[in-house]
């Protein structure tokens, strides 16, 4: 199906860079988002982050301005604030961290010294960049000592977890990930936090969405700061939270401003408010729970047709497949399911003897596919589909990846997508 043309004035002015923004248009229209960082935003997401908003600087806080002029901006801001707060449970609310990095970073700037320890889990187990691994600047100016999950089970070995903080007396631990599919168990790290004194971080940026609609354990009140993305199940715009009790509140905002950014880009800040607005409503529970029920069927699916997911399926909106027993490399049927119209991402898998850029794993997700109303009765073919791309990717049939192509982009014709333009 051909997606009207959208966006007048940019086709007037730019009509190069509008052809690029029709073709994005149509392939995230006409393809099975499976990457589970990615979602659609709500048509009022994207409004409000293309307004006039992004043309005011306002470095400071509300009511605490280095600029004039702030007699919405600050509204703006309360609203997106007191929006998290009450969404989340918290006393605080940063709503101007750039992105999930940046606010990583303003925590390492708010509680540790270059050369401290810290403690996150390792990269190719599941953890992120910025939890101290060493080619992130959180490893390189921070000592990161990393915990992985048990080769055995797929999950985190709590003991292993312990004797490491005891020995190591981090500063920061983070707990959270990027290619975890099951539970996080808050209150286990809260423990290990207590014991080796430390001050625990709960990174949910991929999982905020499935704690507002409570499809998942919140951190509250177990973790000292919750750093989350926005944009990932939350559903909002790119950008990200730092959230906190009260005493860390002066810290979490000397280091997100003036410490590591300036201004705020408020067009950010008003499309946040929006999407917690958005998360705050009964719908957006029953949309937290519906990841998670298609999930676990598209997993169910998946081992049905003989796929070995790391730690037997998944808790949440995230499944990890180690495609080694199906012959063939994680970047190879990444590549060819993204010719079928099936876009994931590679990855490595826990213990994977294959290198991160080629690796043994492909690790896909339900938030975008359930923005689009898909269920639970569709995760059969969405699993035949896979299974079917990961043969011809071993097989090299390219006529058996179109075909699945179109019966992709046939039934994601019947699902329009949140925010694309319609007739
Ligand atoms: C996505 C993610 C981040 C980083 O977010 P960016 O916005 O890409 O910088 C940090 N931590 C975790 C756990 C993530 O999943």
């Amino acid at each position: 199906m051909t997606l009207p043309l959208s966006h007048p004035a940019l086709s007037a002015t730019d009509p190069e860079l509008a052809a690029l923004v029709g073709a994005e248009e149509q392939l995230q229209a006409d393809t099975l988002r499976l990457i589970p960082s990615e979602n659609y935003v709500s048509q009022a997401v994207l409004e409000a982050s293309g307004t006039v908003l992004q043309n005011k600087y306002s470095e400071g806080y509300a009511g605490r301005r280095y600029y004039e002029g702030q007699q919405n901006i600050d509204q703006v801001e309360r609203l997106a604030t007191a929006r998290a707060k009450a969404l989340f449970g918290v006393d605080h609310a940063n709503v101007q961290p750039y992105s999930g990095s940046p606010a990583n970073l303003a925590v390492y700037l708010a509680f540790a010294e270059p050369g401290d320890t810290v403690m996150g889990m390792a990269l190719p187990m599941g953890g992120h960049l910025t939890h101290g691994w060493g080619v992130s600047v959180t490893g390189k100016w921070f000592r990161g000592v990393q915990y992985g999950v048990r080769q055995d089970t797929g999950l985190i070995d709590f003991d292993e977890v312990r004797d490491l903080a005891l020995k190591e007396r981090p500063k920061l631990i983070f707990c959270g990930g990027t290619a975890l599919p099951r539970t996080i168990d808050f209150a286990a790290f809260a423990e290990i936090a207590r014991e080796s004194g430390a001050v625990l971080v709960a990174d949910v940026a991929h999982i905020a969405g499935l704690i507002a609609g409570g499809a998942h354990p919140s951190p509250v009140p177990h973790a000292d700061v919750i750093s989350t993305t926005t944009h990932k199940t939350l559903r909002g715009p790119r950008g990200a939270m730092l959230m906190s009790r009260e005493e860390h509140a002066k810290a979490i905002d000397k280091a997100v401003f003036p410490g590591l950014q300036g201004g705020p880009h408020n067009q950010t800040t008003a499309a946040i408010a929006v999407a917690l607005h958005e998360a705050a409503q009964p719908s957006f529970r029953d949309y937290a729970h519906a990841v998670v029920a298609n999930a676990k069927a598209l997993a169910e699916a998946l081992l049905a047709r003989g796929f070995d997911l790391v730690s037997g399926g998944t808790d949440n909106h995230l499944i990890l497949m180690d495609l080694t027993p199906k012959d063939v490399p994680g970047k190879v049927a990444a590549k060819a399911l993204d010719r079928a119209g099936i876009v994931v991402n590679y990855n490595t898998v826990p213990y994977d003897p294959r290198k991160p850029f080629d690796p043994s794993g492909v690790r896909i997700g339900t938030p975008s596919l359930t923005s689009r109303g898909l269920g639970t009765e569709h995760m059969a073919a969405v699993a035949d589909w896979i299974d079917r791309g990961v043969t011809a990717a071993r097989t090299g049939d390219e006529d058996a990846l179109a075909g699945i192509r179109a019966e992709v982009a046939d039934l994601m014709a019947s699902f329009p997508a949140p925010g694309l333009p319609t007739d």
